[in-house]
């Protein structure tokens, strides 16, 4: 059985974590409010964990999902970090939609102490992660995928080796960076056809027949928008962070990118106003203020 540690519990991260709970494996979790660790452990199985070493030195394998790489950054080091309790021949899999850059940093780190490293940022959404569904997206060598596969197979249903590290995280911040467009653009231009008179339903009805079709229009808006509910599902600073992260790459390989710098700016713009728990979805509400109508 393997001997997994998880870190991290957060909206995303406690289903993918389930998957990984006994019998399917030996698991330790940790989180930085403890109390979300011992509630997943009495409902689990699994041992809870009171520092990020503690978790690590129970383990042979090592999964984060946190916010940013900059808190991965944070619990690897110190008296109580992970890189205390990890012992060589170790794998330390990040399944944070972190930054290639970082990503880059944490493995030097690791491979000092003779510890491997991929990114592997997930997606799917936490619906995916609660029916074991989602896209792993995975940078670093082919033989270390190999050995945390079986792990990353406990919650991901469609597992893709992208390139060398950075790779996942490059391309996990891409998507979103689609998915933040598509839903800024539709916003306007379904803000636009309200005003002018058209309704947004037989709007989205069209667009999904049509050229113009996403999973914004075919999903978010329909089941989020349309109904008002915008259920909190993936926080807009966290989507503020993979736009900026995709811009970020963009800019570093030189490539004329004005359509993603925008992009981020709005976002960045969007959770200055709406705050951190505000759901991805909810940047619509931004296009509306400033249009003077509601998509609804
Ligand atoms: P949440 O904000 O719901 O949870 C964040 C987690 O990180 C919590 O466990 C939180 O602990 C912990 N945390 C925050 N700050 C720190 C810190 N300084 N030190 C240690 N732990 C910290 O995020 P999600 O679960 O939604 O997302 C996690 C990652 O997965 C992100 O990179 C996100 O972009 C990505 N992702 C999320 C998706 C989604 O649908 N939600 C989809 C695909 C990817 P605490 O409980 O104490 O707050």
């Amino acid at each position: 059985m393997n001997r997994v540690a998880f870190l991290g519990l957060g909206a995303i991260g406690r289903p993918m974590a389930r998957h990984l709970a006994p019998p399917r494996s030996a698991l330790t979790v940790w989180n930085r409010t403890v109390a979300k660790a011992a509630t997943f452990a009495a409902e689990t199985g699994a041992s809870a964990a009171a520092t990020p070493r503690e978790a690590a030195a129970a383990a042979d394998i090592v999964v984060t999902c946190l916010p940013s790489s900059r808190e991965v950054e944070e619990i690897l080091g110190g008296r109580d970090g992970l890189l205390a309790g990890m012992r060589r021949g170790m794998v330390l899999a990040d399944c944070t939609s972190g930054d290639p850059a970082s990503s880059k940093r944490i493995a030097a780190a690791l491979a000092d102490a003779g510890i491997a490293f991929v990114d592997a940022p997930v997606s799917g959404g936490v619906s995916g992660a609660e029916r074991a569904a989602l896209t792993v997206m995975v940078g670093g060598d082919a033989d270390v995928l190999e050995r945390v596969r079986p792990v990353l197979a406990a919650f991901g249903s469609n597992i893709v080796h992208c390139g060398p590290v950075g790779a996942g995280h490059a391309l996990k911040s891409v998507n979103n960076a689609m998915l933040a467009v598509h839903l800024w653009s539709l916003a306007e231009g379904l803000a636009a056809l309200t005003k002018a008179g058209v309704s947004p339903r037989l709007a989205l009805e069209v667009i999904n027949a049509s050229s113009g079709r996403s999973n914004a229009s075919q999903n978010l808006f329909p089941e989020r928008v349309l109904s008002r509910a915008f259920p909190r599902t993936f926080r807009l600073a966290l989507l503020d962070k993979d736009v900026g992260i995709a811009a970020g790459v963009a800019r570093d390989q030189k490539v004329a990118s004005p359509m993603l710098q925008l992009a981020a700016e709005l976002y960045r713009a969007a959770h200055a106003e709406l705050g951190e728990e505000a759901d991805h979805v909810e940047a619509v509400k931004v296009v509306e203020r400033w249009a003077g109508a509601e998509i609804a």
